[in-house]
Formats: C-alpha cells, structure tokens, sequence
C-alpha cells in the first residue's frame, strides 16, 4: 500500500494507486508492503536535498530505500522479520518525497497533466526503491522502458500530440498558396498565375492522429498604396509572432540568396525559420546546387528544397515541421477537425468565387472586386446560396456580367461546382451584382469583408 502525507486531488492518488498495483503485480511485491509518499513543498525538499545529499537543490523526487534488492531479486518478507511493524504487520520499504510545486512546473514545461507528472514521479522513484539506476545509460534507458511500460498499462502515457502555427512569408507567386493547398487538401487559399491574389491571412488547417498544424498564409510584400494594403503588412507582421514556425518560401527559378536575405530581413521573431526553395520541378540540381552553397545555413533551422506542385518533398516538411512545434500530452487542436479554415464556410465560398473570377476576367476589375455571401441557407434543398460582388466602377459590372450575361453565369457555374466539392452537396448558387465605389478605403466595408486587424 501507498501510505500519502499531504495533500493530493483524488485523480492523482488514484493514477498513483494504479501505479503502485501494476508494480507489485510486476515485481510480485508480498503483500504487506508499504511505501511512504511525502507530497512536500520546495524549502522541505531543498533542506532534505542538503541534510541527505550535500546538495542545496531543489528536486523534483528524492527516495530513501530501507530495503536493499538489486533488479530481478525478489523482495522476501522473511529477509526484513525485524523491520516488519508488529503494530499492522507492515513492512514500510521506503519513502519517496515529491515536490509539488516542481512537479507542477515540470508538468506545465512539457505541456502534460499534474496527474501524469506525479504518477512518473512516484513510479521513478518506486523503481528506485526497487533497485533501478540511471548512473550509466544502459541503466537509465532499462528504467525509462519500464517506466515507459508501466505508465501505459495504467493508460497514463504521454500522447505527444504536435501542434502549432506556422506562418507562410514569400514573394508573390513562389507557390504558398499551391502549398497550403497541397498539404491541406482542401481549397482554403486562392491559387492564380495573376499576381496579388491573397489579400488577406488565410489559416489553412493541416490535421492527423498526431498533429494539428495551422497555416497562415500571407499576402506577398508589395508597396503600399491603399489601406489594403496596410492591413496586409499588420498582419503579416501579426502572424509571424504569433507562430512557433516561419517558413520563408523562395523560387528556384531565381537566384536564391537574394531572395532569402531579403525576406530574412523581415522575420523579426524567435520563431523556427525553414526555407523553402519551391519549384524544384523546373530547375535541375545542376543548376540548382551553385545557388544553394552560396546560402548561409546557419542564418536559419532548416533548409528543404521542394515542388508544392508535384508534392516533392511535402512529406518532408510535415515531419519537419512537426519536429518544431510544441508537443503536448492532450489532443490540442485550435480548430476542431472538420473545419477547413477558422473562417465559417461563407467566407470560403466568397473566397472561391473571387478565384473564379481572378480567372475568368482579365485586367483590372477582378482586384477592385469583393464578394459577400449574404444568404447561406442548408435547410433546403439544394442548400441555397446568395452571393453579392462589388465592384469598384460602373464600368465594371458590365464586364462582370458579360454580353447577355454569360460571363456571370460562367463564374457561377464554375464557382458552384467548386463549392460542392467542398460541401460535398448539391448547391444552388446565386450571384448579384453591385457598384460600390471606393469600398477599398472604407474601413466599415472592409471590416464587413473579413479584413481585419488581428490584435
Ligand atoms: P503564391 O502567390 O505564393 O500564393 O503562389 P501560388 O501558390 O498562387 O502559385 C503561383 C504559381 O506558381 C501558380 O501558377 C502555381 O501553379 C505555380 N507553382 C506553385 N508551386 C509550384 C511548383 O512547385 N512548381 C511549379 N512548376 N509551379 C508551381
Ligand atoms: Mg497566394
């Protein structure tokens, strides 16, 4: 039995109980038994640390065998007659002192419970008693697998869960979006040839068993010139300090260290910094390899070269970037699994129409254009959906609507068989045309398309 002097939640001196069970079972422990476990606070420690060891320390766990067996030799009650309590009939094999404040630190570093902490530290120090070392490695390794082994019988393990946010920085058309796309596997950033297509952050959300990742994409740099525009680099700048990860993205098709060190420039952050060199599937390592050793590696964690488009190399980066992201001992996700963006799915569907006609319209209208959806209703069938688009100029709604209105029918079309694919049902979609001029300045308008500040 575990004889406990302090204060302890009930969760915890259970997973503790559970713990010491598993290890008499293991070690065919008689069973009068006791164990002293001393829940102390750090001065207690610390004097016992320097009474006991000469150490003027802080610990997390300190234990006192009374009992003297080497690993694999059973522990017999006839060896210990005189140490038996006559009072109980106990045979009291040691104590274990944890100190709950470190223990409670320890727990939040790793990101695990207290429960978890304890009951490892109870168990390590059980092990000790037990006659378990960790003076050489061989020795420390044998006692980690059985901590390890123990722990999880009594489902007390470490998940390991990965998750984070990993900011996406690069020159316009260097393939974020064909990357965030590419790992998510859903449409969550508009891709185009055309320049200036992402206007704002969009999260992309990468999810397995193991990990959650959370892209933000970022708007290529660019002058300013509109309060867009503004917008875009608050929020670049926004993004990359609220990440664990930044990944600057260059093309191979130009020369790398010009690329890098302009955008090395601005990452002002303790953030892991990868670069990427897209594109991969269009240069030959021949011509590739002079560019990459004129590349300082140290200036940056990782270097991966990589084709968003063929997948090359998209592997790679996940278990990269999974190396760098926090882990935790929950399944920590900042989004829950089904959902593509942190956006609602409204804003997809603007999103996907504004790519259409990124496509489908030349020159300059598509970039003086908004889209909202105003009516999302999924209790009919099909799920209906109203859509408005603003335009800059009077000018311009013509050309969005085309001669008897073919065009707008072909960004309906295209747009309608797109969202499908992302609802997964039929959609019938509807789009208004509207002149609103100036709406790129008007912070009202703005705010009410999605563009905000992130404090
Ligand atoms: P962004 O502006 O950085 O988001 O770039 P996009 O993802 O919109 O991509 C710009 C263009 O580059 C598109 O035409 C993509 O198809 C193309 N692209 C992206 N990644 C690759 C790649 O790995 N190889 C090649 N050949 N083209 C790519
Ligand atoms: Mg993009």
């Amino acid at each position: 039995m575990v004889e406990i002097f302090g204060s302890l939640n009930q969760e915890i001196v259970n997973a503790i109980n559970d713990v010491y069970k598993e290890i008499a079972n293991r070690f065919r422990l008689p069973k009068h038994i006791k164990i002293n476990l001393n829940i102390v606070d750090e001065p207690t420690i610390r004097e016992l640390n320097k009474s006991t060891r000469n150490i003027d320390k802080v610990t997390d766990v300190l234990t006192y065998p009374y009992i003297d067996i080497r690993v694999g030799q059973q522990l017999k009650m006839s060896d210990y007659k005189y140490d038996i309590d006559i009072s109980n009939n106990l045979l009291t094999i040691g104590d274990i002192y944890i100190c709950y404040a470190r223990a409670l630190a320890q727990s939040r570093e790793y990101n695990h419970t207290l429960k978890r902490e304890i009951a490892f530290l109870f168990c390590h120090g059980m092990l000790h008693i037990l006659g378990y070392d960790h003076m050489t490695e061989t020795d420390a390794r044998v006692m980690e697998d059985k901590q390890d082994e123990i722990l999880s019988v009594c489902k007390i393990t470490r998940m390991n869960f990965k998750s984070g946010f990993v900011t996406i920085i690069g020159d316009t058309n260097v393939g974020k979006s064909t990357l965030i796309n590419r790992i998510v596997g859903q449409h969550v950033s508009i891709i185009s040839p055309k320049t200036q297509t992402t206007r704002e952050k969009i999260i992309g959300v990468y999810n397995d068993n193991e990990s959650q990742i959370v892209f933000l994409d970022t708007p290529g740099y660019h002058k300013r010139t509109t309060k867009i525009d503004d917008i875009m680099e608050q929020n670049i700048y926004n993004a990359m300090l609220n990440s664990e990860i930044v990944i600057m993205m260059i093309t191979a098709k130009k020369p790398l260290l010009e690329q890098f060190e302009r955008l090395n420039k601005r990452v002002s952050t303790k953030a892991k910094r990868i670069l990427l060199i897209n594109k991969i599937d269009e240069v030959t390592y021949e011509r590739l390899y002079p560019e990459l050793v004129k590349l300082d590696a140290r200036a940056v964690d990782e270097i991966l070269p990589i084709s968003a488009l063929t997948g090359k190399n998209v592997d790679v980066l996940i278990n990269m970037i999974k190396k760098y992201l926090p882990s935790y001992d929950y399944e920590m996700r900042y989004y829950p699994v089904d959902e593509y963006t942190d956006k609602n799915l409204r804003h997809i569907v603007s999103e996907i129409i504004r790519e259409k006609m990124l496509y489908l319209l030349n020159d300059e209208v598509p970039h003086g254009v908004a889209v909202m959806v105003t009516s999302f209703n999924e209790s009919v069938c099909p799920i209906t959906i109203d859509a408005e688009i603003y335009c800059e100029k009077e000018s311009h709604k013509p050309i969005i609507l085309g001669k008897n209105g073919t065009m707008i029918k072909e960004i309906g079309t295209a747009s309608r068989v797109s969202i499908e694919k992302i609802i997964g049902e039929k959609v019938n979609l509807n789009l208004f045309v509207k002149v609103k001029p100036n709406w790129r300045n008007d912070d009202k308008l703005l705010s009410a398309f999605g563009y905000t500040i992130s404090e």
